[in-house]
């Protein structure tokens, strides 16, 4: 009798077997459905042997009639579920295109072959100006194989557009349908396309060597989407083209702090570049300013003179941030020992650092200037679009909240948007303006990024206002209303000097032991009750402590006290010895809450 072991999107680790009908040529690497509690459901069959198991359910039916992975690519999604501590199940199923409707029926050869590993080319990392023109010349250079990953389905459609001027290409992302995306995964396996654009489920896609993987904008957050596996697509990317000698190549304007340390370390390649055009930078000095007011005189200047030449503004606003700051100096109120800054809860009146859990009263006066002013202050969009108004009534102002505004209403605002004058817009609506298409971009009062209780923030400050300054003309300005004007990441702008900002920040995460020098988790703890949570939580707690090499944080409880949270410190290992401590609370049996974890969190949870 021949047995499938078949895993499914499941938090559970182990596999199900099943006996294989007679007559089907089943390998590894297939989608099959099959019986599982009352429903047949799609799993991925990870192993096919000779066995004699009695009272075994046949598999259902084939879903793919040909492998979709390669027993390499299990392999990879094995490893990638183990960094994780996701199931393989749940990572096939994240990173694979949903099976056509069309099922297939059960006969068929295999035909992969295991994809070779030796000498893979070091990854290259591209920044500065033209570094997408760059990736197409080397495509179009090559013959082989190519597939680009990007964040967004937007982003996907305009690179499938740009990569059909070289030749023929297929898309891997919801925004075709299914049919074409299956289609697209067979036409690359068997050579019919050698260019592919897709989103995070296109990983996996069959890339017949020589070939390349492309990952655009390596520091988005959204290339670590919610759910498994809860890896970022660059980590995920990086180890395949180690494993499959796939040339790797990866373009960001403002590279991930690991990253960085990845080129700087030698193990990815950063070729020079020219330094592309660039604005006026000024930083404008908020500090002590009374704020009933969001534009300082220098911006409202700068806006008139930007209207009269007929060319298009861009104020960009962030959402308010749950820490204090001196009004009158401009100090954020930080944890000392973790260096990010504490959150505010009004109702409780107190601080708590988010990563150690450390809490304090609030503070009357600032430490460092002694002011009386502590305010989690800050401008909403809708305050400074009031008041632009008030001084520009004859100007087209439209406010643009991606993020906030979705469905028909999104479209509208969006619509508005790209017809204003003035947009006032979060980080997202930068997507409204192609390269140099401002006179002038400006940040009201981006100190609310700097504030984010986040040990990223500088990095996401850095990344939005370099974002900004690529939209702006050269001969344009881009101003900054900063109570923090001597931020290093505001610095690194005006001067368009990356190498000024990773230094400091790479000397901030090696103190503080922060990535890419040690690793992080969050282990989020749920049980019912707030008293059944706290206790499954000190257990947790005790089994993370008892952990060699972990550096574990006391609980901290979420607004509504049902939730829990233990932040863990580790080395390369940590997703092992995270694996190995929560053993016995991940056992079916265990059953006292759920118990979820994220290694190397990119957005602070909560
Ligand atoms: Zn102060
Ligand atoms: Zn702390």
């Amino acid at each position: 009798m021949t047995i499938a072991d078949v895993v499914f999107d499941a938090p559970v680790r182990h596999s199900f077997s099943y006996r294989v009908p007679d007559g089907w040529a089943l390998v590894p690497g297939q989608r099959a459905r099959a019986p599982l509690r009352g429903a047949a459901r799609v799993g991925m069959v990870v192993a096919v042997r000779a066995g004699a198991e009695e009272g075994l359910k046949p598999l259902a039916r084939l879903v793919d009639a040909e492998p979709v992975l390669t027993t390499a690519q299990l392999d990879l999604a094995g490893w990638i579920a183990a960094q994780s501590l996701s199931s393989v199940g749940s990572t096939c199923a994240a990173l694979l295109p949903p099976p056509a409707s069309g099922e297939a029926a059960g006969f068929v050869e295999r035909a992969d072959p295991v994809a070779e590993r030796s000498g893979a080319p070091k990854p290259a990392l591209l920044i500065g100006a033209g570094r997408e023109r760059r990736v197409l010349e080397r495509l179009e250079a090559t013959t082989g194989a190519a597939l680009v990953i990007a964040a967004d389905v937007e982003t996907v459609a305009r690179w499938a557009q740009r990569l059909a001027k070289i030749d023929r290409v297929v898309r891997l992302d919801s925004g075709v349908p299914d049919e074409e995306r299956a289609g697209a995964w067979r036409a690359l396996r068997g050579g019919s396309a050698r260019l592919a654009a897709g989103t995070r489920s296109a990983l996996l896609a069959p890339l017949p060597a020589p070939a390349t993987l492309v990952l655009i904008d390596e520091h988005e957050a959204a290339h670590k989407p919610p759910g498994p596996p809860r890896m970022h697509s660059r980590d995920v990317a990086l180890e395949r083209a180690a494993r499959e000698s796939l040339a790797l190549l990866f373009t960001t304007a403002t590279p991930s702090a690991e990253a960085w340390w990845r080129a700087e370390s030698g193990l990815v390649d950063m070729p020079s570049r020219e330094p592309g055009p660039w604005p006026a930078v000024s930083i404008a000095d908020t500090r002590g300013i009374l704020r009933r007011e969001p534009l300082t005189p220098p911006l409202s200047r700068a806006i008139r003179e930007t209207l009269a030449a007929k060319r298009r503004v861009f104020l960009v606003v962030s959402r308010l941030t749950s820490s204090l700051a001196c009004d009158e100096c401009g100090a954020v109120v930080r944890c000392a020992a973790c260096a990010i800054a504490f959150a505010y809860s009004r109702a409780a009146a107190r601080l708590v650092c988010r990563v150690c859990g450390a809490s304090r009263p609030l503070p009357d006066t600032c430490a460092e200037c002694h002011g009386r002013r502590l305010t989690p202050f800050g401008w909403g969009a809708e305050r400074v679009e009031h008041a632009v108004r008030r001084r520009f009534p004859d100007a087209r102002i439209a406010r643009w909240d991606p993020d906030s505004a979705r469905g028909a209403r999104g479209d509208a605002q969006r619509a508005a948007a790209a017809a204003a004058d003035v947009v006032i817009g979060t980080r997202g609506a930068l997507r409204l303006f192609g390269p140099a298409a401002l006179g002038l971009a400006a940040f009201v009062a981006p100190d609310q990024l700097l504030r984010a209780p986040d040990f990223r923030a500088g990095e996401r400050t850095l990344a939005l206002a370099w974002a900004a300054a690529e939209r702006v003309a050269a001969d344009g300005a881009l101003i900054i209303q900063s109570q923090n004007p001597g931020h290093y990441a505001f610095e690194a702008v005006a001067r368009q000097n990356l190498q000024e900002f990773y230094r400091q920040e790479l000397k901030f995460r090696a103190e503080l032991g922060y990535p890419p020098f040690r690793r992080l988790a969050v282990v989020t703890i749920r049980a019912g009750q707030s008293d059944e949570t706290r206790k499954l939580a000190d257990a947790v707690g005790a089994a993370l402590g008892g952990s060699k090499g972990l550096t574990v944080y006391p609980s901290i409880a979420d607004r509504s006290d049902r939730m829990r949270r233990i932040v863990a410190k580790g080395g390369a290992d940590l997703p092992h010895r995270l694996d190995e401590a929560l053993r016995e609370f991940k056992a079916p049996s265990g059953g006292r809450g759920i118990i979820d974890v994220e290694v190397d969190p990119v957005e602070w949870p909560f």
